[in-house]
């Protein structure tokens, strides 16, 4: 396990670590784009999916509607827009 030194206070730190443990720094946060990649697939992304389809298949016809309408006017800005 190799030491790094804190970037806000200047201890000595594990590269493992999270935040610093002396100031709380989040260390890792460069490495979050990354995680952000493979959180499509982790399984709670496809558990809020699956229940975002449920809700989408008890929403009453009119809201689905309303979605669709919104869904229309957005692609006819978004090809006149150019
Ligand atoms: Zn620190």
């Amino acid at each position: 396990m190799a030491l790094m030194k804190c970037p806000e206070c200047g201890q000595n730190v594990s590269t493992q670590a999270r935040t610093c443990p002396a100031c709380g720094y989040p260390l890792k946060a460069e490495q979050r784009p990354m995680h952000e990649q493979s959180a499509l697939q982790s399984p709670h992304v496809w558990g809020r999916v699956a229940r975002a389809l449920g809700a989408w298949l008890v929403t009453p016809w009119i809201a689905k509607l309303i979605v669709a309408l919104a869904v229309c006017v957005l692609a006819y800005f978004m090809f006149t827009g150019k």
